[in-house]
């Protein structure tokens, strides 16, 4: 045996019946699998048609295979795709013969890890690749697909490269220093250039935010006394029944939660039991939760009887909630109070007039909450971005910040040198350039089996 890769297979399509089921094989074995599963090398790229073998030369299944040999394939290595009959018995008999020829089990993101080391795809490609099979909506589906095409790497390459000529700059400084009189320290060039640098990744950093948001959107929940209607615009908003709405009051005992997306923004909307004070201990349980919810929450919509206005059960909510969590005031039925409907301001805070049972305002709760989510304006955040590159971000920009610091409090360049080379390396954790293996299996595991 060889100690190189070995050969993983997987179903690549989504499990259960379908149409079709697509199973794909990677490594060095494909050719002799597909000789002794189809009878023969199929030409490279090109599908063909054909019945593939059990062990016995009987057919298992019929269908299309595809040869992708190494390295023009999704994983660098040689690739096998069969498609097949979309059954889950059928599936299984393939997969076990695969096995049969050589072939073990991929591990979940076995083949966007294969992908990455052939330096097929940077690391945020292959996030990327996650996010647009996991999209919950189309603007994030079509941001997924930039950061597939590299954008976003691209942005962190070229950051990446400034900082690293920056640190060459300032190494030969230390290296020379008062060359013929010239103090290149204090002569403001690498001041400049840091400035520069600093004002492009807090750019950079304002993208991702939005990037981030649009993956995974607001998580709202929602509040208000009983009967205002908090379970009719849940509904009214999912277009579903799944909260029950009824006409007796404290109906809402559990959480629900509902996603969904509005003008692409997804949203998670939590429709909790309320936080009032109660000796029923399925409720007090329900209040529990509700206050659990609170401090997970982007925001509280608190929804109010606009034909009664907000009551002092609502006066006391918002000092419960206070400056936790930011409020909307959803003020509803104004097809009853006939108020009109928009944004307006209510007990000193945001509000949307609205009527959860025509419909009326919704179009204003859209824009309201798109605003609230930083994605106000038409432009659409141009790549999806998860915590962690937020997070490398964030280490980059604060290393930055100490190393401006060295070189204006101190001046000391060996100092903002190495702050230098700490952001480099955030940086280079967001593409891959520079990745423990730690990282990599935290990253690729959280994927599903078959990518
Ligand atoms: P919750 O207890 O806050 O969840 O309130 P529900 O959603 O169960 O609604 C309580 C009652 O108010 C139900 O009879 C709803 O049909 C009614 N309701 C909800 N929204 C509106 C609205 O916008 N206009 C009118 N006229 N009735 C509404
Ligand atoms: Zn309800």
């Amino acid at each position: 045996m060889s100690d190189g890769p070995d050969t993983i297979a997987a179903l690549a399509s989504g499990a259960g019946r379908a149409g079709v089921a697509v199973i794909r094989v990677s490594g060095p074995a494909v050719p002799a699998i597909a000789r002794a599963l189809l009878g023969r090398l199929p030409s490279p790229r090109r599908a063909v048609v054909a019945a593939f073998a059990g062990a016995d030369g009987r057919a298992l299944d019929r269908g299309v295979a595809l040869y992708f040999p190494a390295p023009a394939s999704f994983t660098g290595e040689h690739v096998l795709e069969l498609q097949g009959h979309g059954s889950p018995v059928l599936v299984d008999r393939l997969l076990a013969r695969l096995l049969e020829l050589g072939a073990r089990l991929a591990e979940p993101g076995e083949f966007s890890r294969r992908a990455f080391l052939n330096d097929k795809l940077s690391l945020d490609q292959a996030e990327a690749i996650a996010d647009a099979i996991d999209a919950g909506s189309s603007a994030a589906a079509s941001a997924a697909m930039r950061s597939l095409e590299g954008v976003f790497a691209r942005e962190i390459e070229a950051l990446r490269s400034a900082l690293i000529e920056l640190r060459v700059y300032t190494e030969a400084a230390i290296d020379f220093p008062d060359e013929d009189d010239v103090d290149f320290l204090g002569d403001g060039e690498i001041a400049g250039r840091l400035a520069d640098i600093r004002r492009r990744l807090a750019a950079l950093i304002d993208r991702a935010r939005e990037g981030a948001r649009l993956r995974e959107g607001l998580r709202l929940v929602i509040l208000g006394a009983p009967n205002v209607g908090k379970s009719s615009l849940l509904n009214r908003l999912a277009r579903r029944d799944t909260a029950i709405v009824t006409e007796i009051a404290g109906t809402t005992r559990d959480v629900l939660h509902e996603q969904l997306a509005i003008d692409g923004l997804p949203l998670t909307l939590v429709d909790t039991a309320g936080l009032r004070e109660t000796d029923d201990p399925i409720e007090a349980e329900g209040v529990r939760r509700a206050r659990a919810e609170l401090a997970q929450a982007d925001r509280v919509l608190l929804v109010v009887d606009d034909s009664r206005g907000p009551g002092p059960d609502d006066h006391c909510l918002l000092e419960e909630i206070g400056d936790r969590c930011p409020v909307s005031v959803i003020a509803n039925k104004i097809d009853l109070s006939g108020a009109a409907a928009g944004e307006t301001r209510l007990a000193g805070r945001e509000a949307v007039r609205l009527s959860a049972t025509t419909g009326a305002g919704l179009d204003a709760l859209a824009a309201h909450l798109r605003r609230a989510a930083g994605l106000a304006g038409d432009s659409e955040p141009d790549f999806v971005a998860r915590r962690r590159h937020l997070e490398a971000l964030a280490r980059a920009d604060a290393a930055l910040d100490r190393g401006h610091d060295r070189l204006v409090v101190d001046a000391a360049g060996e100092l903002l040198a190495e702050e230098l080379r700490v952001a480099q390396a955030a940086l280079g954790e967001i593409t891959g350039a520079f990745t423990s293996e730690d990282l990599l299996g935290a990253i690729f595991s959280s994927f599903c089996i078959g990518k």
